[in-house]
């Protein structure tokens, strides 16, 4: 598995992605998942599975230090008084003293808390021992600008949809440049690459399948990580087998191609539930 140094933390290049994973299901994955090798995992308030993917923890043979957790305020606790009780919250649900990253899951809406609001009580909890780091999910170039003046500890990641049909390149420039991760959130296009045909034939050439080569994609580009969601054992392994090949430059070149991005991004929008 590789590892990305970012700021101060070292990120798990590949991460397990929860959304839609619930009740002894989520426990399971979690736990196999950590069994195979996996030491990031993404929750969410909003999932409502932070207590099963607590106990999936516990019950894996695997250190709690060593797994990077992460999980995501959900909108109505954005004040610094829910900021502070909510995270409390989601660490109990979780079973574990302090998070390895907390993140605003979208941006707040205008008749939210102000995004300094939130900032400040998320630093409290830096400065408290409970979160090790704060990021931000949903936001655009501008807004991270925005969130890293608010905030005097550094944000450490900007987690977005990121796939070969959503092209985040100007966010990408931007994390480059402040040393901010990208955090790459359905990076299978929720299924849609499975039977992308450039990708069947990438990945003929090195033995993978479509999956493997748009996280191949994603992983190999510098400061970025990937958290896509497996529930099968087969798929889970398939996505840690993504460190033993390199694309070439052209195929990922390719893969970017601009005119696929706008099929793909009309194509995605019709399934997205918002
Ligand atoms: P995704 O990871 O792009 O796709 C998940 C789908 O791909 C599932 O149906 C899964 O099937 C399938 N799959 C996984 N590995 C596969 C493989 N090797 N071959 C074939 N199919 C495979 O979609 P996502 O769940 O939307 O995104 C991943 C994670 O990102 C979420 O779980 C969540 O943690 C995070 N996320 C964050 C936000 C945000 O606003 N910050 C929004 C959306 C998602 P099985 O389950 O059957 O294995």
């Amino acid at each position: 598995m590789d590892v990305i140094q970012v700021q101060d933390a070292s990120v798990p290049a590949l991460g397990l992605g929860t959304w839609q994973l619930t009740g002894p299901r989520c426990r399971e994955t979690v736990q196999t998942a950590l069994e195979m090798g996996y030491r990031h995992v993404d929750t969410a308030q909003a999932y409502g599975n932070e207590r099963q993917v607590g106990m999936g923890i516990q019950a894996a043979d695997v250190d709690r230090e060593d797994v990077f957790l992460v999980t995501k305020l959900d909108g109505g606790n954005r004040s610094a008084r829910r900021v502070r009780q909510s995270a409390r919250e989601s660490m109990n649900r979780l079973g574990t003293d302090s998070l390895d990253l907390l993140l605003i899951h979208w941006p707040n809406l205008p008749w939210m808390p102000a995004l300094s609001e939130t900032l400040g009580a998320m630093n409290d909890l830096v400065d408290d021992g409970l979160v090790d780091h704060i990021g931000v999910s949903n936001f655009s170039p501008s807004l991270l600008d925005e969130a890293r003046e608010l905030s005097d500890a550094p944000i450490l990641t900007d987690q977005v949809q990121y796939h070969p049909y959503w092209d985040q390149r100007k966010l990408l420039d931007y994390c480059r440049i402040h040393d901010v991760l990208l955090t790459a959130y359905s990076p299978l296009a929720r299924g849609g690459v499975l039977d992308d045909p450039a990708l069947v034939q990438i990945g003929n050439r090195y033995g993978k399948s479509p999956a493997q080569v748009a996280l191949r994609w994603l992983v190999q580009q510098p400061g970025v990580a990937a958290i896509p969601k497996a529930s099968s054992r087969e798929h889970l392994d398939a996505n840690l087998a993504i460190f033993d090949f390199e694309l070439t430059d052209e195929e990922m070149a390719e893969i970017r191609s601009p005119s696929k991005a706008k099929t793909g991004y009309h194509y995605l929008r019709s399934q997205l539930p918002f």
